[in-house]
């Protein structure tokens, strides 16, 4: 061998060398960075979870609606308090302090964070069902015609449920709690029943729906479980946040009913016997019903009617019974749309 080819190879080698040097030094750096990637996966997954939460009984994306219509309900909804919002921001600032990086509040890792009390814990299945069980089911309140509606029930015996909002004035908080005291159940539905507001990210509802939840809790002393969507599950409004929205409320342990039979009583133009036609007709078509009322200041048609509808149930054999996180809700929740 010359020495120029000497040289050559020489060359080569060192080119070889170098190469290797460069290969090694990138799959080492390489595997590094995966490994700090797992590891920040696994300590996120790791996370213990804040109470001991029973899975929930209902599969969202496979349960069916039963018919029930999924359009967003006209509620007649009053103008929202516009203090509601600022309170709101003020009792809980961890809600409200991130409002200014909407994609950080669509993060499960920041909202999962959130509320950290803000958990169901068990539940425990309901095991005494009657057969032909009607809950009624009471929306928007409270409101002046809460006392009177539940004059109705104890006149009948019988118990409801009350799904609230953020009412804060002496009456409303007093009917609230006569909701609770005289034995039948309350559950959350919206704070400030802000469409836009509250389906806007999962951070936005949690901060809704735990405001709403304290005052419950605050002025009845009830921790209550169970809570109805605004507008149902399944709305307008929601679209591209539902099934994050409620795997997060789903993780929480809390259980929410839309319902199988509406009364109608929200829609343009309901009258007293429209609402009892819709209820008594809709109801004989399943064994079980969750019906669909609301409590508002305007509704005194589903308040005049309400005797008339429930004497007619009980005479057909249906009893009556409130909401418990223990009902499970699969045949009373819609089917989110396939995105
Ligand atoms: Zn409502």
């Amino acid at each position: 061998m010359s020495n120029p080819e000497k040289l050559k190879l020489g060359k080569r080698a060192r080119h070889i060398f170098i190469v290797a040097a460069v290969l090694i030094l990138f799959v080492s750096v390489g595997a590094l960075a995966f490994n700090v990637e797992g590891q920040a996966g696994m300590t996120l997954m790791a996370k213990p979870t804040m109470a001991a939460v029973q899975p929930h009984t209902g599969n969202t994306a496979e349960a069916s609606s039963d018919g029930a219509s999924s359009r967003l309900l006209p509620e007649n909804f009053p103008q929202p308090n516009p203090s509601a919002s600022d309170s709101s921001s003020a009792a809980h600032p961890s809600g409200t302090k991130d409002s200014g990086a909407p994609e950080k509040l669509m993060d499960p890792a920041v909202y999962q964070a959130m509320y950290p009390g803000l958990y169901a814990g068990s539940i425990e299945p309901d095991a005494e069902k009657k057969n032909k069980t009607v809950y009624l089911t009471f929306d928007d309140g409270p409101s002046n015609l809460t006392v009177p509606l539940l004059d109705v029930l104890d006149r009948f015996h019988i118990k409801a449920t009350f799904f609230v909002v953020g009412h804060t004035d002496p009456q409303s908080i007093k009917a609230m709690k006569e909701i609770v005291d005289r034995g039948h159940a309350i559950g959350v539905h919206s704070y400030t029943h802000r469409y836009q507001q509250i389906y806007a990210t999962p951070a936005a509802f949690l901060t809704d729906f735990s405001e709403m939840h304290d005052l419950i809790l605050k002025n009845t002393g009830f921790d209550t479980k169970i809570y109805r969507y605004a507008g149902g599950s399944v709305n307008d409004y929601n679209r591209n946040t539902a099934r994050a929205i409620i795997t997060e409320m789903n993780r929480r342990g809390y259980v929410y009913y839309d319902w199988n039979v509406s009364s109608g009583d929200a829609e343009r133009g309901s009258t007293t016997q429209s609402i009892y036609r819709s209820t008594v007709s809709e109801v004989r078509r399943h064994n079980d019903s969750v019906v669909l009322f609301h409590n508002t200041k305007y509704k005194g048609n589903t308040l005049a009617e309400l005797p008339k509808i429930i004497a007619t149930l009980q005479k057909e054999g249906y009893s009556f019974d409130k909401l418990d996180p223990g009902v499970d809700n699969t045949p009373y929740i819609f089917k989110i749309p396939a995105q």
